[in-house]
């Protein structure tokens, strides 16, 4: 059997074939695409040089790419598992071709690496073209269809209408007619019975879409309309793992070698055999699919957290969780130690696995945990909630909140209530669910104009070396966001530095030889271009203008990217190699810094650090930077890189002494005008990830101010003693000796106390009672009386207590054993005399207390409780 492995490469082989320059593949976690989070298709990391931003390099590429497809446009979540075809996470075979070849290649070349290649049975191959849309004044893609023809029956080259067949990037942007090629793996006999061609695109799970090639080859404009696309593009996406199935003549995903070792571990830890149980093959196929996903999620950069992708990921690993905790019975942290299987699997194509193999671990195992403790306190909350009766309808608010704050899917939720015999109300949850997706769409949308060009040109970025410089509006348009306009312009030439790798943008203003000054409020990079914002155009847009930074802010900021270079070589030299870099922020006034370590660095460890980084400042390193290295010339340089960062094949590389890193950001000329530097805090931000946030220059300066001005007042609070530490040590000794001192009243008082209670005993009904009203709080005290007399009186003893301190009254009851045999209850007893005193309270049948907060009614709560003597 051809093995997933070999698959993948003899696509690579294929395509170099042919002329293609195979690439890596990108991060699956997008950093600088406002419009997404994760990359859902091969194209996203050549959407730069698809909208033109990026110059072409190679006019023909190939590669496999990561793909995650759980929100946004593209979401399968609800669909893995339950069917055997679609995946959150999933590699995608493509090849692209920008202004070189189109459709007559692209067709030929996927006929022949399936038939040819891979030996695929041409009878079971189908193709859909577009059909057209009169509404667009498109005709059908006949031109597509003949090089069908070529290969194919007449009757087996289906027309599709604009949902399946014709492609777009978005509201605006490329678009075009698509072709896809869908396969029948059903067995023979299923195959004479009922023809394939019947159930292409009805969603048969054995007749499948596996490879879409799009022809790129128009622009949609803002207003809808279509113009021609200046450069022809071919984008082509199949399923790896669907490829997989029909090469190992398999009838699922699941069933081939991709999966198959994972699914056999999911088994072996919970004494399951796949293909047994359909409700346990679910679950099974959703653990091995969602592993794949958080395992690579991580290696890639986005840790489970709260918000946006994180919060993504983490709902991801909950389902698996949730799937196994209910299907599997598995209530006890399980995914983490799958990982050995996927790396099995995966580790060769992907080395950043076995890298990464024990962050990946810790990090899953504790998210784990957490959600397991989640998922039993969310079960509690909704045993609460249970409607009274039989037959019950759950209200569709709860069910929400169970699905919002504790990751209960509607189906737990529901599964759980019809073991009572109960329902949800569906209708009220969905109505939640619109509401908050409503919500949702309203924060993120971004309404864009189409771009209005001034010039031609390539804009240029010189702010490595410049502060200002001349420019022009090489383009602008208008946009939207959460209903607040402003606009968007590219220059011609710009110093600005556009947000990216951590490194906040750069604001400054236009100026105009008129005097007209803009401000530029921020920069940032949207698929590689730089845009500059600002709230209003200036007068004439054809102008040439200044453009100009803030320096100050840009220096602070750059004091703070090159400290993090500094910083971060120091915390592989105090701490180890295993630390690796998992986020950074770098703005004026703060750096941050994320890495992988698995403890609480200590106060030495810290100081370590900060001693190497400020060593490193005095010995005032100028900065080498090189700004076209190759990348494999870089590494074997020692230059830290980003695991799975997309870089080109050039790289900028920043040296300062013995720290190099590959980096695209701006910074200090040498490192004594960092000045100093100080870490103000260090903590976790989840399993293995630890988070430290530092201050350099200016503001460090401060830093330290406000820690000698504390100092400065607490001397003054002792009276200027010459030695603080003494002084504050006799503060503490004086202390100490004082509460002794109290501590030996207090006694005394007790005594006294209990000896005045004893003098005024009562008999009732033959029970010794002890009742008292103190106007001071002592609660200690009060019990310590209470259990002394339980003590002394072992039979028929009732002591009841009134105090109030500061007008909070409370109340303390203490029964010897007989009277509690004999049916009284304090704790009964004080809850009820508490309302008393509008207040609450309970306790054991022997031994109770209760607070409130109206002490007017203490009096009348003693005697109550006093009057069931009366029942005696
Ligand atoms: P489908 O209709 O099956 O969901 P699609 O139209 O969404 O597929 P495309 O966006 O054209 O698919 O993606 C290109 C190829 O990627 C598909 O032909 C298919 O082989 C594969 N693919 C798409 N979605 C998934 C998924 N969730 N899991 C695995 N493979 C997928
Ligand atoms: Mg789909």
């Amino acid at each position: 059997m051809i093995t997933s492995k070999e698959i993948r490469q003899s696509f690579k082989d294929f395509f170099q074939s042919k002329g293609h320059h195979i690439v890596p593949s990108a991060p699956m976690v997008i950093k600088d695409d406002p419009t997404l989070m994760f990359t859902n298709a091969g194209m996203n990391q050549f959407k730069d040089i698809i909208l033109g931003n990026a110059p072409v390099k190679y006019p023909r590429v190939a590669d496999s790419q990561k793909c995650l497809r759980v929100s946004g446009k593209h979401n399968d979540l609800e669909e893995v598992g339950h069917d055997t075809y679609h995946h959150t996470m999933f590699e995608m075979l493509g090849n692209w071709s920008f202004g070189d070849y189109f459709k007559k290649e692209a067709i030929e070349w996927a006929w022949e690496y399936l038939t040819e290649v891979l030996k695929l049975d041409k009878e079971r191959l189908y193709v859909t073209v577009f059909e057209g849309a009169a509404d667009e004044n498109l005709e059908r893609d006949d031109e597509a269809a003949s090089y069908w023809e070529r290969y194919l029956p007449k009757e087996r080259i289906i027309n599709g209408n604009k949902h399946d067949n014709f492609w777009e990037m978005g509201d605006t942007g490329p678009c075009g007619p698509c072709s896809e090629i869908h396969i029948d793996i059903r067995p023979e006999n299923e195959r004479a019975e009922v023809d394939g061609l019947t159930l292409v695109n009805q969603g048969h799970p054995q007749v499948i879409e596996i490879w879409n090639l799009v022809f790129m080859q128009y622009n949609r404009k803002a207003d809808s309309s279509l113009e021609p696309l200046p450069a022809k593009v071919i984008d082509t996406g199949m399923g790896f793992e669907r490829l997989c199935m029909a090469v190992q003549g398999k009838l699922s995903n699941y069933d081939t070698d991709v999966f198959q070792p994972i699914i056999r571990r999911i088994g072996e830890g919970c004494s399951a055999t796949y293909g047994e149980d359909a409700r346990k093959d679910v679950a099974m196929r959703v653990i091995a699919d969602h592993l794949r996903t958080i395992a690579f999620s991580i290696t890639d950069g986005q840790l489970p957290s709260n918000a946006k992708a994180g919060y993504v990921i983490r709902r991801i690993l909950r389902r698996a969780v949730r799937y196994g905790y209910t299907f599997l019975g598995m209530h006890e942290p399980f995914m983490f130690r799958l990982i050995p299987a996927l790396i099995g699997v995966m580790g060769d194509a992907y080395p950043e696995l076995e890298a990464q193999q024990m962050l990946i671990g810790k990090v899953m195992r504790e998210e784990e945990e957490s959600f397991l403790r989640t998922l039993e306190t969310g079960i509690k909350l909704l045993e609460k909630n249970l409607p009274e009766e039989e037959g019950g309808v759950l209200s569709g608010e709860v069910a929400f909140q169970l699905y919002d704050t504790f990751g209960f899917p509607l189906d737990l939720t529901e599964l759980i209530l019809r073991e009572h015999g109960m329902t949800a109300d569906v209708a009220a949850f969905n109505a939640e669910m619109r509401k908050q997706k409503e919500r949702a769409r309203n924060a993120a949308a971004l309404e864009t104009g189409d771009w209005i060009k001034v010039y031609d040109g390539e804009p240029e970025f010189v702010g490595y070396d410049e502060t200002e410089s001349y420019a022009q509006i090489l383009r602008y348009r208008a946009v939207k966001q959460k209903n607040k306009p402003f606009y968007q312009i590219v220059l011609s030439r710009s110093p600005f530095y556009a947000e990216m790798g951590g490194q906040v943008g750069d604001n400054g203003w236009l100026m105009a030889e008129s005097g007209e000054k803009i401000e530029i409020f921020d920069t940032k990079r949207e698929n590689n271009l730089a845009v500059h914002l600002i709230h209003k155009l200036p007068e004439n847009t054809e102008e040439t203008f200044t453009a100009k930074i803030d320096t100050e802010k840009r220096t602070a900021t750059e004091c703070n990217h090159s400290a993090t270079h500094l910083m971060h070589e120091a915390l592989r030299d105090v701490l180890g190699k295993h630390v690796e870099q998992k986020g950074s922020y770098v703005s004026p006034e703060v750096l941050r810094f994320d890495f992988s370590h698995f403890q609480k660095m200590t106060p030495d460890e810290i100081r370590k650090v900060e001693r190497q980084v400020t060593a490193r400042i005095r010995s005032n390193f100028p900065i080498e930077e090189h700004r076209h290295v190759p990348v494999e010339e870089a590494k074997t340089q020692g230059a830290m890189a980003l695991f799975g960062e997309k870089y080109g094949d050039d790289v900028r590389t920043v040296r300062f002494g013995s720290s190099i890193e590959l980096c695209g950001g701006t910074h200090i000329s040498s490192t004594g005008r960092i000045g100093t530097f100080r870490i103000v805090s260090e903590s976790a931000i989840s399993a293995g990830v630890r988070r430290i946030e530092a201050v350099t220059a200016k503001v460090c300066e401060d830093y330290l101010y406000a820690k000698e001005d504390a100092l400065l007042e607490i001397r003054n609070l002792l009276n200027n003693v010459p030695d603080i530490m003494q002084g504050v040590h006799r503060l503490i000794a004086d202390n100490e000796e004082m509460k002794k001192e109290l501590q030996g009243y207090v006694k005394e008082k007790t005594v006294q106390l209990k000896q005045l209670i004893i003098d005024r005993k009562e008999v009732i009904n033959g029970v010794n009672l002890f009742r008292v009203i103190l106007p001071v709080g002592a609660p200690d005290v009060v019990k310590d009386i209470a259990f002394q007399l339980k003590g002394e009186f072992p039979e028929k003893m009732f002591f009841v207590a009134g105090t109030a301190s500061n007008g909070k009254p409370g109340i303390t009851v203490m029964l010897s054993d007989d009277l509690v045999a004999g049916g009284f209850h304090a704790g009964n007893m004080v809850r009820e005399a508490a309302r008393l005193i509008q207040g609450g309270g309970g306790g054991q049948p022997h031994f109770a207390t209760a607070g409130g907060t109206n002490a007017d009614g203490l009096n009348a709560a003693v005697d109550a409780i006093v009057l069931q003597l009366n029942k005696f």
